[in-house]
């Protein structure tokens, strides 16, 4: 399977930014590896845009960076994996730190999201990571585990390796310049693998962990080598096209 190099833009980039963006990033990545694919988690009003931008160009895809587990109704602010798919969707982030620390929702909540929009038809990276004081309280494998087996407690259990993909995201490396380094990376997604494992005894050796937390052109290629790293979801340094380009590369 390819590797996914995934960029979260988060509240970044009105239409006319997000459209040079995309533009910019298809056209320096003319000929991009067979092993690589591109998603790009864009700003809701953005979604339509980047579409057009990505309209036949293959190995570029498109996802929310949040969803609701319903299809429609009285539920303001949020939006339905049909209203992604129909701004140009094939994908969608569930449970990202700053969803689950900022917005309060919880594992439950996002197992909702994640099997709604599966069902509905989208591919999921639902993100899973704990805080420095769990890692050093020694609880890592407990927050990953209650995570993740809740994240997907609604999966079906013959989901498709390509359209679920879990990223580990530290939360103490989200933002912060800090990365976690290659042991730890190493250790943590085969722990992860180990409960895809658990989870999915069919399909959980080739679902895809993406790693995620400060990653950097300079420090990409390492991370993207190691095992059991399927992939890479990159926020602050995927808002300038070039950067992105050299993490795609990596
Ligand atoms: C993220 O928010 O998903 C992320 C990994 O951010 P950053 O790369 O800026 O740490």
């Amino acid at each position: 399977m390819k590797k996914m190099m995934a960029a979260n833009w988060k509240m970044h980039k009105t239409r006319a930014e997000a459209r040079e963006s995309a533009a910019t990033l298809i056209a320096s990545l003319s000929s991009m590896p067979d092993d690589r694919e591109v998603v790009i988690f864009a700003p809701y009003t953005a979604l339509a845009d980047c579409a057009n931008e990505f309209a036949g160009k293959e190995g570029f895809s498109l996802g929310g960076q949040n969803v609701y587990s319903e299809d429609h109704g009285a539920f303001t602010g949020e939006i339905s994996p049909a209203m992604l798919r129909d701004a140009g969707c094939t994908h969608v982030l569930t449970g990202h730190s700053e969803r689950r620390a900022l917005f309060h929702e919880s594992s439950e909540a996002i197992g909702k999201k994640t099997a709604f929009a599966l069902k509905q038809g989208l591919k999921v990276t639902l993100c899973i990571g704990e805080t420095l004081e769990e890692r050093e309280g020694g609880h890592l494998e407990s927050v990953l585990r209650e995570q993740l087996i809740k994240g997907v407690a609604d999966v079906d259990d013959a989901v498709s390796d390509s359209d679920l993909a879990i990223a580990y995201e530290p939360v103490w490396a989200i933002g912060t310049g800090k990365v976690a380094g290659p042991v730890e990376i190493l250790e943590t997604h085969a722990l992860v693998r180990k409960l895809l494992v658990e989870r999915f005894p069919e399909q959980g050796r080739s679902i895809r962990i993406l790693y995620g937390g400060s990653v950097k052109p300079d420090n990409a290629s390492e991370i993207i080598t190691l095992d059991n790293v399927d992939g890479v979801l990159v926020g602050g340094a995927s808002l300038d096209a070039a950067s992105m380009r050299q993490i795609v590369l990596a």
